[in-house]
């Protein structure tokens, strides 16, 4: 195996989703997806594709995107970003945002650069940045002890400590606003301090954006490109499989200055050249059918937040109900709960995993069949310590799963 590939070791992804085959779970709440489904005129829109009398919309297309889709998405976002985004050159389409990740990594970040991560982190950031032969450099989000019920407000990142990691081999900063997996939605002030030190070290910001959408009232989402000498250093990364809860269609796609996304490009050309046509076109269609209706309450981009909140709410009165500590979020679909009250309710000295999360996770999913991530698979190795005490909840689940997660912790505790 190529150093690069570190040991090979599974992903927190491949090992659980392998237990939700092996153990049936009778409720998942690890990985993130919605169990219900997509709004109907969305899967509609693929049939259609699929079917439509143009035989070309089942054959590869446009390799940087569908010329349909990346003028949808420059239609959505100029007034976002306030700027007249080029479809040609400042957007390109990929395979879910996590090939809009690897190419705004591998097509900057060079041997030996530094790259800042916030901890925790999305896992694959990490191996993307070795692979591309560059260092990260992390930083934790620390959780402040708070007088009231703790939210993801709570987890704030120590500015001095963030300013010492930027230097002359600083090349990139990854910023995952809104956050997975606490659900923080950054502030302004935070923002600006990254900005700040992004201009004052010339380093690029890659502003991973997936739950835009997904930010409860009153707080709201701030785009890095937005703040005053952004645009020119940014890489905005959305996801399709978010907007439109279709993650299985796995397309996502980058946006910013052209002297940036032509590196992106460079990758994508080489690596996998095209997205898939009728899924692009299906996405596409229901952008600009979204588009029309910006301005209503069903626009679906907002709406979904509004539709998830209650399941939020209820999921964080049945873990506080069920002996856990639930940090609630103010954005997506990830709530951080801390099992510390639990631990002398669950003998985890038998479990070979080598941290707590993970022997708690599996133990607990066991016993009361209800599966939930570690997040300590989003810390570096020094700091898994950080996360080994919460569990990860997914809750854009049906109602009926969240009552039933409920009862079935209730006959556990
Ligand atoms: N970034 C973050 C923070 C995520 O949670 C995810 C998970 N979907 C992705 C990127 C990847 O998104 P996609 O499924 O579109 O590849
Ligand atoms: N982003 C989703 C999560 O955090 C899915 C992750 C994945 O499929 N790798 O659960």
């Amino acid at each position: 195996l190529p150093a690069r590939l570190g040991t090979g070791e599974k992903s927190v992804w491949v090992e659980y989703i392998q237990l939700v085959i092996d153990y049936k779970p009778k409720v998942n709440l690890g990985q993130g997806f919605p169990d219900y489904h997509p709004p109907c005129y969305v899967t509609n829109n693929l049939a259609a594709a699929a079917c439509d009398k143009n035989p070309l919309l089942n054959q590869y297309c446009r390799g940087f995107g569908l010329p349909r889709l990346v003028t949808a998405l420059s239609k959505l976002y100029s007034p976002l970003v306030c700027q007249k985004i080029n479809p040609q050159t400042q957007v390109l389409v990929t395979i879910g945002a996590y090939e809009s990740l690897f190419c705004t990594i591998l097509g900057h970040v060079d041997k030996g650069d530094e790259v800042i991560v916030i901890e925790p982190y999305f896992d694959c950031y990490e191996p993307m940045i070795i692979f591309a032969g560059g260092k990260p450099r992390f930083i934790p989000l620390r959780p402040q002890p708070s007088c009231g019920e703790p939210t993801s407000e709570n987890w704030v990142l120590d500015c001095k400590e963030l300013e010492s990691l930027f230097n002359c081999n600083t090349k990139m900063i990854i910023l995952n606003s809104p956050h997975n997996p606490t659900g923080k939605v950054f502030t302004m002030d935070e923002l600006e301090l990254i900005a700040c030190l992004c201009q004052k070290f010339n380093v690029l910001c890659l502003a991973d954006e997936v739950y835009e959408w997904l930010v409860f009232e009153p707080k709201k989402h701030i785009r890095m490109s937005t703040i005053p000498g952004m645009w020119e250093r940014t890489i905005s990364i959305g996801s399709a499989g978010k907007t439109f809860s279709v993650t299985g269609w796995k397309t996502g796609w980058a946006y910013g200055p052209e002297k940036l996304m032509k590196n992106l490009m460079t990758v994508h050309q080489n690596v996998v050249y095209t997205g898939i046509t009728p899924i692009e076109e299906a996405i596409a269609r229901s952008l600009e059918f979204e588009l029309s209706r910006r301005d209503t309450p069903e626009y679906y981009l907002t709406a979904l937040a509004r539709e998830i909140l209650p399941k939020r709410n209820f999921l964080a009165r049945s873990l506080k109900a069920n002996g856990f500590t639930p940090h609630i979020p103010d954005s997506g679909y990830f709530m951080m709960a801390d099992f510390t009250k639990l631990k002398n309710k669950i003998d985890l000295s038998k479990e070979p995993d080598k941290y707590l999360d993970y022997k708690f996770t599996k133990k607990w999913a066991k016993e009361t069949s209800v599966l939930t991530i570690p997040p300590s698979a989003f810390y570096s190795k020094n700091s898994k310590c950080l996360g080994e005490n919460f569990a990860r909840f997914c809750f854009i689940k049906k109602d009926e799963k969240l009552l039933l997660a409920d009862k079935l912790m209730k006959e556990w505790n």
